[in-house]
């Protein structure tokens, strides 16, 4: 029954999305910064994995119609300190995955640097949480992104379901995690990217006091003043946003209207 619905609901969710987006871009409505989440790049029925292709013509559209801009800037656009006066995105990709790699190029010839999420301890992937099984960036590779401008945060050790584990393997998670990605990388991790955006109480308070400056969830939300440096919400991509529904996905009223219905049982067919 949920596969025969899936399609019904996905088909109903564009007719939704298209709608609000042409009613935001008619009055010229567009979010003053959001941050994106992107996962696997490959061509496969993951619903996290989306084309090369599919992604570049992505990108160029947001290169053309957004100032694309780092976590550094969310950390000023919160504290105060910077108002983003043209509409502005943030690129993230979690997980770490190497294919990853195959849009390299096209981060190279567009003088693009994204942030990259990955994880300390990827030899012990938790695959269940990951909900996927795909070959993760070695050490190298992600020493080379790094030496390449890409900024690269912690996911935590394992992608572990931080809301459940203990105290001590909460902090190998977070504290350890950040500790081993510094000496691998030599350089401050400050940003964090919560494993399937699962939080609560006990895992933040973990983040800041392990000195992370910013943690990013998949609640959907704009940014602005008001908004937790340990709770920052992204707007995920996936491979069932069509391009149609790509150019709206972050525009005010989606955003809303995604928020709404999130934490309901309609809350997966995003
Ligand atoms: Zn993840």
């Amino acid at each position: 029954m949920k596969k025969l619905l899936y399609p019904l609901f996905i088909m109903v969710r564009r007719c939704i999305y298209l709608t609000l987006g042409t009613i935001d871009m008619l009055f010229g409505r567009k979010s003053s910064l959001v941050v994106l989440s992107y996962h696997s790049i490959a061509k496969d029925s993951w619903q996290f994995s989306i084309d090369k292709e599919t992604v570049e013509k992505q990108l160029t559209y947001l290169k053309k119609h957004y100032n694309l801009v780092s976590p550094a800037d969310v950390a000023d656009v919160i504290s105060g300190k910077r108002v983003m006066k043209t509409p502005s995105v943030v690129l993230t990709f979690d997980d770490g995955y190497k294919d990853i790699l195959t849009l390299k190029p096209f981060f190279t010839k567009h003088a693009i640097t994204p942030t990259l999420f990955v994880l300390s301890d990827g030899v012990h992937a938790n695959w269940e949480q990951l909900d996927t099984h795909r070959p993760l960036l070695s050490e190298k590779e992600i020493t080379s992104l790094r030496d390449a401008g890409w900024i690269i945060g912690c996911h935590s050790g394992t992608h572990a379901n931080l809301t459940e584990v203990t105290a001590k393997e909460l902090e190998t998670e977070v504290t350890t995690a950040k500790k081993i990605l510094e000496q691998l990388l030599n350089k401050k991790i400050s940003y964090f990217a919560y494993p399937r955006g699962k939080h609560n109480a006990r895992v933040v308070q973990t983040l800041s006091k392990a000195g992370y400056i910013l943690a990013f969830t998949m609640d959907d939300g704009a940014i602005n003043t008001a908004t937790n440096p340990l709770l920052v919400p992204r707007v995920g991509v996936d491979g069932t946003h069509t391009f149609a529904e790509f150019r709206v996905l972050f525009s005010p009223s989606v955003i809303r209207f995604r928020q709404m219905i999130k934490t309901s049982f309609l809350g997966r067919y995003l």
